[in-house]
């Protein structure tokens, strides 16, 4: 029987023009250091569709209609502001795909990840155009026009080849509507994302209208982010970390309100944005919550709006988890999710009725996974293990939100390397661990992180977690390093609160009330932060290379 229902495409256009009307109260604010700017969603949607305008009319942006037509790729590399939200709801609404640069990448691999997606326009903050400026002599031909978002020095882009432009004078210039393109075909790109690269060159995912779209439904459940348009939630991670973690969208999906901080990252700045903002929720990475929690411990700051913290990109320790809920009544709950699965996964938000004991286990795991993503745990020889809670081995997923292959670079078909996909069809996380019965996954590492030592594994997580339990610790990054007598043995480094002393024998004996003894690292190393990469993760590698070439000690 065919059913009675049309096939009505699932587009951003469709999420823009409901933000933009139904939702039109709602705001965005972006912090400027001393208060917001703020834009109601009709305002956002209106400088969209101006924005749209002067991208085809004025730079020959083209959109595609179906999943064979060109479409050009426009870069964004900006802080998290308004303009930003504009652009990526105008970019792939007009059919076109946006490209949020990552601002921390090097030069070397901007210009890799600029050449690999094709852009032909990229827009640059004003406040940026220094950092932006040391890409230009690196930039494909394909890059036609530079647009400069907000006041500022323009002088850094004297050497570009191709035209600059004002962004505010683009927008002066064009009509505030826009036929959004209703009709596109859901299965077109709307959006490039890049992952950090930490292992070889960075890798391309591509999302379409649809995943956007299905993904921002599964998002903005009640057990997930929970939004609708009476929550303000602040946005911390960046916006070229995996589409913001889908909340620029969820925001004009649901009308909840969006705070957004600019280039004011620091944790001080952060809590005055809670202060002044009063979000219901926050979304940012364990390294920006370890940084906020120092000074809320610190300062006597209001966070009193603040019901719960989204942590996810890393694994959330159940200490910091319970600094937050003890001493800020702030409930942090634990997300799992990849640049692959269109960001957010799974949520560790517990059953009821489990008890506080279970109910701290199950906030510690990775999370429940949602109805879109089937999930397997695979053993080194290939065999599915049972989801008992014990069994683990490398985690595979599939769905309709989560990749079956890489980007390929302009005019290529994508591709899907052995080491990503599995031969039907799965993506192959690199994550290991294992996965219970009610489909809560709890992770150990990553394969690259994996400590085999003496044949057997030591989770790095586990004494990551272990570590941060211990008053004197603000930070702990465990690694494997090669070992004559075991192959390999982990290397713990530490920074500590400010003011704390602690010396490494101290911390061996607090690891040995938590964890079995031959698991207990010999080498230590205390830094004053632990390094991070461009997304704010811990940089595993660079430790390791730190380590080997004699620079910790
Ligand atoms: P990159 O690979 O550049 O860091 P992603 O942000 O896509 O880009 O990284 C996804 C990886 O981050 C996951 O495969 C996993 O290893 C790690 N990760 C994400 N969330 C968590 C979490 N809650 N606990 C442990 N690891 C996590």
């Amino acid at each position: 029987m065919y059913s009675t229902m049309p096939a009505e495409p699932l587009t951003i256009a469709r999420i823009v023009r409901h933000g933009s009307t139904v939702q039109g109260a709602s705001t965005a604010a972006t912090w400027n250091g001393s208060g917001f700017d703020r834009a109601t969603y009709a305002e956002v949607g209106a400088r969209a569709a101006r924005l749209a305008h002067a991208l085809r009319s004025r730079l020959g942006v083209r959109g595609g209609a179906r999943p064979q037509d060109h479409q050009a790729v426009v870069g964004i590399f900006m802080w998290n502001n308004n303009r930003h939200l504009e652009l990526s709801l105008a970019v792939p609404a007009m059919g076109a795909v946006v490209h949020s640069l990552n601002t921390r990448m090097t030069a070397a691999q901007l210009a890799y990840t600029v050449q690999h997606a094709g852009d032909e326009v990229i827009v640059v903050d004003a406040g940026l155009v220094d950092a932006f400026a040391p890409l230009l002599p690196l930039l494909p031909p394909t890059v036609r026009h530079i647009v400069v978002a907000g006041p500022g020095d323009r002088g850094a882009l004297d050497g570009f080849a191709g035209e600059v432009h004002d962004y505010e004078e683009l927008l002066a210039a064009s009509p505030a509507d826009y036929p959004w393109e209703e009709e596109l075909d859901e299965h077109t790109a709307a959006a490039i994302c890049y992952t950090s690269g930490t292992t070889g060159s960075p890798k391309g995912v591509v999302y379409s209208h649809r995943s956007i779209y299905l993904h921002c439904l599964q998002v903005v459940a009640p057990n997930r982010y929970d939004l609708t348009h009476r929550e303000t939630i602040f946005l911390v991670a960046p916006m070229y970390h995996v589409n913001g973690w889908s909340i620029p969208h969820a925001a004009f999906f649901t009308g909840a309100d969006i705070l957004l901080a600019d280039r004011h990252l620091k944790p001080a700045s952060l809590a005055r944005v809670i202060e002044a903002g009063r979000p219901d929720f926050a979304a940012a990475v364990p390294t920006v919550w370890t940084g906020l929690l120092d000074e809320l411990d610190t300062r006597r700051r209001d966070t009193s709006s603040l019901r719960r913290g989204f942590v996810g990109g890393a694994a959330c320790s159940p200490a910091l988890m319970a600094a937050y809920r003890d001493r800020h009544s702030i409930e942090l709950l634990h997300m799992w999710g990849m640049a692959e699965t269109s960001s957010l996964a799974t949520t560790a938000l517990p059953p009821l009725g489990v008890g506080a004991e279970r109910d701290q286990a199950y906030r510690a795991s990775q999370g429940q996974f949602p109805v879109t993503i089937r999930f397997r745990v695979v053993d080194p020889d290939g065999a599915v293990v049972p989801n008992d809670g014990v069994s683990t081995g490398e985690l595979q997923v599939r769905g309709p939100c989560v990749t079956d292959a890489y980007h390929g670079g302009v005019d290529a078909p994508p591709q899907r390397p052995a080491e990503g996909f599995t031969a039907d069809g799965w993506l192959r996380t690199g994550d290991v661990g294992s996965v219970s019965a009610d489909g809560f996954l709890t992770l150990t590492d990553r394969t690259k992180d994996v400590i085999k030592s003496g044949g057997e594994f030591i989770s790095s997580v586990a004494l990551e977690n272990a570590l941060a339990e211990h008053p004197a610790v603000a930070e702990a990054a465990v690694v494997a390093v090669s070992d004559d007598r075991w192959g390999e043995r982990p290397l713990a480094t530490v920074a500590l609160r400010a003011g704390s002393v602690v010396g490494f024998e101290d911390l061996r004996d607090f690891l040995h009330q938590h964890v079995e003894p031959w698991m207990v690292p010999e080498r230590w190393a205390v830094v004053a932060r632990v390094p991070t990469t461009s997304v704010g993760k811990y940089d595993k590698r660079l430790i390791r290379d730190q380590y080997v070439q004699g620079q910790l000690d």
